[in-house]
């Protein structure tokens, strides 16, 4: 067989098998099931049209203007494509993370800033669709439906991130009102949200546990004494607003305690087993395109009268990169599985956030390298999704938190097995 036609039949194997797999099932079946079911199919396709028609060309001057994506996220809306948990009751579609996963995957495939602008409110509604009260659903979830209006989550501050216990950010009870005092840093879509859900710590005694110490609020971005700052310029995602935010004397209502006083730890540390898994699809949206990317370049480019693809080396990178993808998207969707079917998935999410955030840099990192000097310049598509792809090693727990996360479960299980 002639090399060319060896190649061609590689390139078919290696980028169309991957589209068709992009069918998933967030169904129960009896074992395994790989196959979308028919609605789950039809947001996909919605989902991948709109990121083909709209989030790929928006993205590249979003990404020069650091401008806040308004215009996608009115359509986004309008298509049902975000709040896609919020239960039916309120409007919404109660979708579970997996099929809000798929969805999310398609967006991420045309630019990662946009989809975390996109998927941030989602980030700050989970909260309060895990543990609100029904009055707080149907003030605060029911408004987003309503209007294309955006929740975020103000956990991190400037002096802390990965140790939560070492938040500063106290609210004192006083009457039927907390009086909130402190500073969040790197809010996605701190300077557009209606809403905040926040933890501060109610327990001022430096011995009192982490589990209950904190409360988790809703707090209104038009109560006196919320300021936002300035959007943060940052290496990548640089549609998605990241701010710090003050609160300075902000008096929130009693009615607007998530849980009870002393709860805030736990509803902070829950949110995340729901949403690692949407971050951990996103990345392996940015490693997928940095794959076609890569593999379209391969083929056209040429080096020593052949296409580069017909050099081994580089055809074994787009396949190592292949192998992550896949790899990648089998991780987040058993995460997703499980959750939406209750069982607990710490550590399914920490492996999926933690492989596909590493897998993905790996990818951009690659496909930078297939396309030469052209991947190192602006004009080409792989030196942005390098930058949008390292802060998946970063935001919503670190690698080395996921980590952190993973090996205390193999702990425990070792000591199970002595
Ligand atoms: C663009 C962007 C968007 C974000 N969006 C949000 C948001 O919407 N809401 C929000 O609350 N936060 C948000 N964050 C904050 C993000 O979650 C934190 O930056 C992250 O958790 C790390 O915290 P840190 O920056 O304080 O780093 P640190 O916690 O100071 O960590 C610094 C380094 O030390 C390592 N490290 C720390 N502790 C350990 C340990 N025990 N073992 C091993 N290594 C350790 C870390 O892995 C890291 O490499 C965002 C951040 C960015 C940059």
């Amino acid at each position: 067989m002639a090399f060319s036609q060896f190649a061609k039949g590689l390139v078919k194997a290696s980028v169309r098998p991957l589209t068709l797999n992009r069918n998933y099932s967030g169904s129960i079946a009896n074992g395994f099931n790989f196959e979308l079911n028919e609605t789950q199919r039809e947001f996909q396709d919605t989902a991948r049209k709109f990121a083909r028609d709209e989030v790929i060309p928006a993205a590249p001057v979003l990404d020069k203007t650091g401008e806040y994506p308004w215009e996608l996220f009115k359509k986004a809306h309008s298509l049902g494509l975000i709040n896609c948990h919020i239960p039916e009751e309120l409007g919404g579609l109660n979708m579970g993370v997996f099929d809000a996963s798929v969805i999310l995957e398609e967006i991420a495939y045309g630019c990662t800033g946009i989809a975390t602008a996109l998927e941030g409110t989602s980030l700050g509604q989970t909260p309060v669709l895990l543990t609100g009260n029904p009055e707080q659903k149907k003030k605060y979830l029911g408004r987003l439906v309503e209007e294309p209006l955006v929740a975020a989550y103000c956990v991190t501050e400037p002096g802390a991130g990965s140790d939560v216990n070492g938040l500063k950010a106290k609210a004192e009870k006083k009457g039927d009102e907390y009086i909130l005092n402190g500073q969040k840093m790197w809010i996605t879509g701190g300077g557009v949200a209606n809403w905040y859900f926040l933890l501060a710590r109610t327990n001022q005694d430096p011995k009192c546990p982490a589990n209950k110490a904190f409360t988790g609020f809703i707090v209104e971005r038009e109560w006196p004494g919320v300021t936002p700052g300035r959007k943060e310029i940052n290496m990548g995602q640089r549609a998605s607003d990241t701010r710090g935010i003050t609160f300075e004397d902000v008096r929130i209502p009693k009615e607007n305690v998530l849980l009870n006083e002393g709860d805030g730890f736990k509803i902070a540390m829950q949110t995340f087993d729901k949403t690692r898994p949407p971050v951990a699809c996103s990345a392996t949206g940015l490693a997928q395109r940095c794959l076609d990317e890569a593999s379209k370049y391969a083929l056209e480019r040429k080096a020593f009268g052949v296409p580069i693809f017909h050099h081994q080396a580089v055809a074994f990178m787009l396949a190592d990169m292949a192998i992550g993808v896949e790899t990648g998207r089998m991780a987040w969707m058993k995460a997703a599985w499980e959750t939406d079917n209750g069982i607990r998935n710490s550590y399914s999410a920490a492996i999926a956030k933690g492989y596909c955030a590493d897998m993905a840099n790996k990818c951009a990192s690659d496909a930078v390298q297939i396309f030469g000097g052209n991947g190192f310049n602006s004009e080409y598509p792989v030196e942005k999704l390098m930058r949008d792809a390292k802060i998946f090693q970063i935001y919503e727990g670190t690698s080395q938190i996921q980590r952190l996360i993973i090996s205390r479960h193999l702990a425990d299980r070792a000591k199970e097995l002595s």
